[in-house]
């Protein structure tokens, strides 16, 4: 099964990913995650992706479509994966459309976690995950059950992204309307889009994500 999340920066598509790739087996692909790795082993694609991601801006295109090219071609992938934060362009969506055709695969479901934007920048500046294990929290929304202390792996150690903060948030909505949203009519035209209410609470939104994943 090949599912895409997609929604603006805070939506919940790497809490709700982590949540199914839990349940469901099913690879939890982030081109952000991957990124963050490759500015933090100060790779050549991570030093050039650096000042993009500061920014609020989109990496090139093709970057993104070579890491999940050479990501999907891993054995893990092959009982299906979840792409959380890819595509993001219109031309993102056709590659890989492209070589999804060349395996005679194709997306069964793109879930559009629909929120208020005036919601997300608050979302996104309490949050943050753990070092070790990168399970995500909240300040008020969704706390550890002890104090400082990770539920999954129980690290005392966390972390909030660089790019976590108010002004490169309003860069990163603008960026989502302007070049991501256009995904929405691509997907619906194929009749794959589905739409959920991402402004509910975190366990409403995973059962309405299995709804969909059940009826397929
Ligand atoms: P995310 O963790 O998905 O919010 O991504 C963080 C940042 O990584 C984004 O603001 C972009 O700068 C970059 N990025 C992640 N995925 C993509 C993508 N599919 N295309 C271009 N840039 C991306």
């Amino acid at each position: 099964m090949i599912i895409i999340l997609l929604g603006p920066p805070g939506a919940g598509k790497g809490t709700q990913a982590k949540r199914i790739e839990a349940s469901r087996g099913l690879v939890q692909l982030s081109t952000g995650d991957m990124l963050r790795a490759a500015v933090a082993n100060e790779t050549e694609v991570g030093n050039k992706a650096k000042e993009f991601m500061d920014a609020g801006k989109l990496v090139s295109d093709d970057v993104v479509i070579g890491i999940i090219e050479d990501r999907i071609a891993q054995q893990d992938c092959e009982k299906g994966f979840l792409l959380d934060g890819f595509p993001r362009t219109v031309a993102q969506a056709e590659a890989l459309d492209e070589m999804l055709a060349k395996k005679g695969l194709k997306v069964d479901a793109v879930i559009e976690m629909k929120v208020d934007d005036e919601a997300l920048i608050d979302r996104i500046a309490g949050r943050y995950t753990c070092a070790e294990c990168n399970a995500g929290y909240h300040d008020t929304n969704l706390k550890p059950r002890v104090a400082g202390v990770c539920d999954s792996c129980g690290s005392t150690n966390f972390i909030r992204r660089a790019d976590d903060n108010r002004e490169t948030v309003v860069s990163r909505l603008e960026t989502y309307h302007a070049q991501t949203a256009p995904l929405l009519p691509y997907y619906r035209e194929k009749g794959v889009l589905k739409t959920i209410d991402g402004m509910a609470d975190i366990d409403d939104v995973t059962a309405q994500i299995n709804q969909v994943l059940d009826a397929l």
